[in-house]
């Protein structure tokens, strides 16, 4: 892993993603190494190498994180908070440290880190901490997300946030046709969540990488995500089982242009 040190400017980025304010990445790129990222569009401005191979870590950022911002907050966008190198340096505790503790502050990881940090989690009147859940197999998830937690810590995490009184949530993403367990998360995640915010796959935000691990890997998916009409199918699907059982979507985020072709 390529580790590279900067001095940011400012930590808090204005953003118009619907009921955010602010973003604030303490890191940019991540060692999960999905290979679905989205956030590795922003690799056209750095050239570090392949995403998923380099980190850079804004040292100065807790001092930046000292800024009194108004208004919703989303850590992070370009990188996950918890991610392995987290471990090491404790940049993201240090910048929760420096933070105003009536920001509202929502924070979404794959990793059981977080749980390092709930003393100062605690600390915050407005903040909730979601983990992204996506059901993997541990077979899948070694090929998609080679770098992030299985399954199983992330619900036990969810559930030792819940223990200690924080307000937690489930991000179901990305659902990919017959390999992400939609009904097995809701199961695992029962009354552990307030909320479930439910993301299908981008198949074009996606990448190559990923196109191709599909067609080699899981040629069945690769059909259904290129074929609209069965897309469609698998979404109708997924939303009638949330809907049949009450389960509370607050977001759900199909990534589809229009249905059957118009
Ligand atoms: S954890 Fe999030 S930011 Fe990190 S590689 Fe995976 S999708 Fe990208």
């Amino acid at each position: 892993m390529k580790i590279i040190e900067k001095e940011a400017k400012s930590i808090y980025t204005k953003t118009k993603i619907p009921g955010l304010d602010y973003t604030i990445n303490q890191y940019v790129g991540c060692g999960h190494r999905c290979v679905y990222c989205y956030a590795k569009f922003i690799n056209k401005w750095k050239n570090y190498g392949e995403w998923g191979s380099w980190v850079e870590v804004k040292s100065n950022a807790p001092i930046l994180a000292r800024k009194n911002v108004k208004g919703n907050v989303s850590m992070s966008s370009v990188s996950d908070p918890y991610q392995p190198l987290e471990g090491e340096l404790f940049l993201t505790r240090d910048v929760l440290e420096n933070m105003d503790r009536d920001i509202n502050l929502s924070i979404l990881t794959k990793s059981d880190l977080i749980t390092r940090d709930i003393d100062i989690l605690k600390q915050f009147k407005n903040l909730e901490a979601g983990l992204t859940v996506n059901g993997f197999s541990d077979d899948v998830r070694k090929i998609l997300e080679p770098g992030a937690p299985p399954h199983e810590a992330r619900i036990s995490t969810l559930k030792l946030l819940k223990d200690e009184g924080i307000s937690t949530y489930c991000f179901i993403s990305p659902v990919i046709p017959l390999l992400t367990k939609v009904k097995k998360v809701v199961m695992d995640t029962k009354g552990l969540v307030n909320n479930y915010i439910v993301e299908f796959i981008n198949f074009s935000l996606a990448g190559e990488k990923f196109k191709k691990i599909l067609r080699k890997d899981f040629p069945e998916t690769y059909r259904i995500v290129q074929d609209k009409k069965m897309m469609w199918n698998y979404i109708d699907t997924i939303s009638s089982y949330l809907t049949r059982n009450k389960i509370p979507v607050s977001a759900f985020i199909t990534h589809m242009k229009k249905r059957n072709g118009k």
